[in-house]
C-alpha cells in the first residue's frame, strides 16, 4: 500500500534521511522508531508532501506520489496525519474539524459519518465543543478520527501521545490501534519509544543517522537484533568482552555460545538485565559476583553486581528479578546466563557473525 524507495531528504549539507526503501502492506501498523534526530519526523514529513525529497520515489497504492519528474500536494494524496501536538483548529467545533478534511461529497454521501466517528470515541456529546475545552485524552481522540473522517487509505501518526499523561497513555494506546485496525488504515507511526513500538506495531523499522538499521516484527527485533545499537535499544544491557574458545565465548560471567566467530575474533557480548540468573555462591565453580545493591522496582527488583564489593571504579552488572527478591548487599552469587536474552557482536563491527 505505501511503498518509499530509496528516499533521501537533506537540509542544507544535513543529510536527514539517506535511501529509505520501506514497503507496509494494506492494513499493517508499521511504527518507525529510533533515538531523537534520526530523521523519524523527516521521513512522515516527506509521505505527507510536507517535505521535498532530493531523491527517490514515493508511491501509495502503485500511484507515484513524489519522485524526480512530479510532486502531487500533500491534500491530493489521500493520507490522514495525527501530528503530536493534535493541531486542531482552535476556532472550529469537534464536528467541524472532523468534517474538515471530508469532500463535498464524502459529506452529502455519508451525512452520518461524523457523529458514527464521535461515537466510536464515546465523544458524540463534545461535538459543540470547542478544542480549548477538551481534556488531552479527548483531543488525541478527535484528532484521530478527523485524520479518519475522509477515509484515507494510509494514515501517518507522529509520537501521537507523547504529549499526553503517562497514566492516560497505555489506555489511548490500546483504544487508538484498536480504532485505526478497525478501521483497516495502512499506518506507519513515529515513536521514539521502544515499549510503545513493540506493544502497538505489526513491525518495527529501527533508524538510525537517517537509515534503517533492521526492520522486523517487534519479537524479532527483541530477540535477533542484528547489531548492539539494535539489541541496546529496547533497554540497558551488560555488556562484556569475550573471547572466542571454539563453540563458546567466554566471558567473565560465564560463557555463552558462539554463533560462529574464529578463534581469537574480538567480541562483545550484551546480555539483558533480565538473562543473569543469581544462585548462591560458593558452591559449584563458575563466575561469581559480589551483590552491591538491591532496588525494589514493583513487578521486578535490579540487583547491582560487580567483581569487587568494595571497589565502586569496578564495572557494575544489573540483574532484573521478578517480585521482591531475598539477595542482600554483600553476599556473593554465582552468575547464570540466559541464552534467549544474550547476544554476540564482533568488537569491531559491532554486528553478529549470522
Ligand atoms: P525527534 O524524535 O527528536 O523528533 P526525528 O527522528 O523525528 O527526531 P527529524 O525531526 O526527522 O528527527 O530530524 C532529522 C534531522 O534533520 C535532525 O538532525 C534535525 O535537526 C534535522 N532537521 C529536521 N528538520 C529540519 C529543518 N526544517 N531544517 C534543518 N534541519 C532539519
Amino acid at each position: 500500500m505505501l511503498k518509499l524507495e530509496n528516499l533521501s531528504v537533506s537540509f542544507g549539507a544535513k543529510r536527514a534521511v539517506r535511501d529509505l526503501s520501506l514497503e507496509i502492506a494494506e492494513g499493517e501498523l508499521v511504527c518507525l522508531l529510533g533515538p531523537s534526530g534520526c530523521g523519524k519526523t523527516t521521513t512522515l514529513r516527506a509521505i505527507a508532501g510536507l517535505e521535498r525529497p532530493d531523491g527517490g520515489r514515493v508511491c501509495i497504492a502503485g500511484r507515484v506520489l513524489s519522485d524526480a519528474a512530479k510532486v502531487v500536494p500533500p491534500p491530493e494524496r489521500g493520507i490522514g496525519f495525527l501530528f503530536q501536538d493534535f493541531a486542531l483548529f482552535p476556532h472550529l467545533t469537534v464536528a467541524q474539524n472532523i468534517a474538515y478534511g471530508m469532500t463535498r461529497t464524502q459529506k452529502a454521501s455519508d451525512a452520518g459519518r461524523v457523529v458514527a466517528l464521535l461515537e466510536r470515541v464515546h465523544m458524540r456529546q463534545l461535538a459543540h465543543s470547542y478544542p480549548h475545552m477538551l481534556s488531552g485524552g479527548e483531543q488525541q481522540r478527535a484528532a484521530l478520527v478527523r485524520a479518519l473522517a475522509p477515509r484515507p487509505r494510509v494514515v501517518l501518526l507522529d509520537e501521537p501521545f507523547s504529549s499526553l499523561d503517562a497514566s492516560l497513555r497505555a489506555g489511548l494506546r490500546e483504544e487508538t490501534v484498536r480504532i485505526l485496525k478497525d478501521a483497516g488504515v495502512t499506518v506507519l507511526m513515529v515513536t521514539h519509544d521502544p515499549e510503545e513500538a513493540l506493544i502497538s506495531a505489526d513491525r518495527i523499522v529501527l533508524m538510525r543517522d537517517g537509515a534503517v538499521v533492521q526492520t522486523g516484527t517487534p519479537d524479532a527485533l527483541y530477540a535477533a537484533p542484528v547489531d548492539a545499537f539494535t539489541a541496546a535499544f529496547f533497554g540497558a544491557v551488560n555488556r562484556v568482552p569475550g573471547t572466542v574458545a571454539g563453540a563458546e565465548v567466554r566471558t567473565r560471567l560465564g560463557a555463552v555460545a558462539n554463533p560462529g566467530f574464529r578463534d581469537g575474533e574480538a567480541v562483545e557480548v550484551l546480555i539483558r538485565p533480565d538473562g543473569l540468573t543469581l544462585s548462591p555462591g560458593g558452591e559449584r565453580p563458575g563466575a561469581e559476583l559480589h551483590v552491591c545493591s538491591v532496588h525494589f522496582a514493583g513487578a521486578s527488583s535490579v540487583v547491582r553486581l560487580s567483581e569487587r564489593y568494595d571497589d565502586p571504579g569496578h564495572d557494575h552488572f544489573h540483574a532484573r528479578l521478578p517480585g521482591l527478591v531475598r539477595h542482600r548487599a554483600g553476599e556473593t552469587v554465582r552468575i547464570g546466563i540466559d541464552p534467549d536474552q544474550s547476544f554476540v557482536f564482533s568488537e569491531k563491527r559491532s554486528r553478529p557473525a549470522r
